[in-house]
C-alpha cells in the first residue's frame, strides 16, 4: 500500500471518532482537489497491510474509535491492495468509510478485486470532484457524488452526522507543517493560498 498519512481521531470525515487512512495515487486531477500532493504514489509510503495493521489494531481497539475513514489520492488506485486492507479491517469494525474518484458504475464493471472491495465497505461515496457542485454537504465534497450505504444499518448514524451541525474542519500539526481534514468549501484552496501568500506564507503544495 502507498500510506501517506494516518491522523487520530478524526472528527469530520464520519460520524465519531475515526481512524483518518490517506492512501496516495489518483490520475484524475479534479480542479480544486483538497489532496494534490497525493495524486502521486511515492516509495517512501510504500508499507505492507501486515505492517499498517500492526499501527492501527491497537487505535481499533479503543472504546473511543467509531470507525475508519479511507481516503487519498484515491484508495481503490490499487485495488488489489485496498482489498487485502478493507479484510484485514473487517474483525475489528464495520463501519469503514471510503472516498473514491471512481463512480459506482466503473466499480461494479471493474475487475473481480474492485468489485470484491464493495463486500467490506460500509459507506462508499464515489465519483470525482467538480467544484462547481459543491454545495456545503458535511460528507461528500460535490453534488454529483452519491452516498452509498453498503451497510445499511449505518445510514441513520450518518444521517445524524450530517444534519447535526455544518461543515466542519479539523487541523493536524504533523511533523512537516500542518494538515487540514474535512470537507473544503467552493474555491477553499485559492483562498488558502491568497491569504497565506497575504501573511507571507509559502504553502507546500501550490
Ligand atoms: S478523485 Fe479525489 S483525490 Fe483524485 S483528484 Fe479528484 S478530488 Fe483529488
Amino acid at each position: 500500500m502507498n500510506v501517506a498519512r494516518i491522523l487520530y481521531p478524526v472528527k469530520v470525515l464520519g460520524p465519531g471518532n475515526r481512524i483518518g487512512i490517506w492512501i496516495a495515487g489518483c490520475p484524475r486531477r479534479c480542479v480544486g482537489c483538497s489532496n494534490p500532493e497525493l495524486w502521486e504514489t511515492q516509495p517512501k509510503y510504500e508499507v505492507t497491510v501486515f505492517r499498517i495493521m500492526q499501527i492501527l489494531i491497537p487505535l481499533l481497539k479503543r472504546r473511543e474509535t467509531d470507525g475508519v475513514v479511507i481516503t487519498g489520492g484515491d484508495p481503490f488506485f490499487d485495488s488489489r491492495e485496498l482489498y487485502h486492507f478493507l479484510l484485514s479491517l473487517e474483525p475489528y469494525t464495520k463501519d469503514v468509510l471510503v472516498y473514491t474518484g471512481y463512480t459506482m458504475e466503473e466499480i461494479q464493471c471493474g475487475d473481480a478485486c474492485m468489485k470484491s472491495c464493495l463486500d467490506h465497505i460500509g459507506v462508499l461515496i464515489d465519483g470525482p470532484y467538480q467544484e462547481q457542485l459543491n454545495d456545503g454537504c458535511r460528507m461528500r465534497g460535490s453534488s454529483n457524488q452519491h452516498i452509498y450505504y453498503l451497510r445499511p444499518e449505518l445510514k441513520q448514524c450518518y444521517e445524524v452526522y450530517m444534519t447535526s451541525s455544518p461543515n466542519r474542519i479539523q487541523n493536524f500539526t504533523v511533523a512537516d507543517g500542518i494538515v487540514s481534514v474535512g470537507i473544503h468549501s467552493r474555491g477553499f484552496n485559492k483562498k488558502l493560498i491568497s491569504e497565506a501568500r497575504k501573511r507571507g506564507v509559502i504553502l507546500g503544495e501550490q
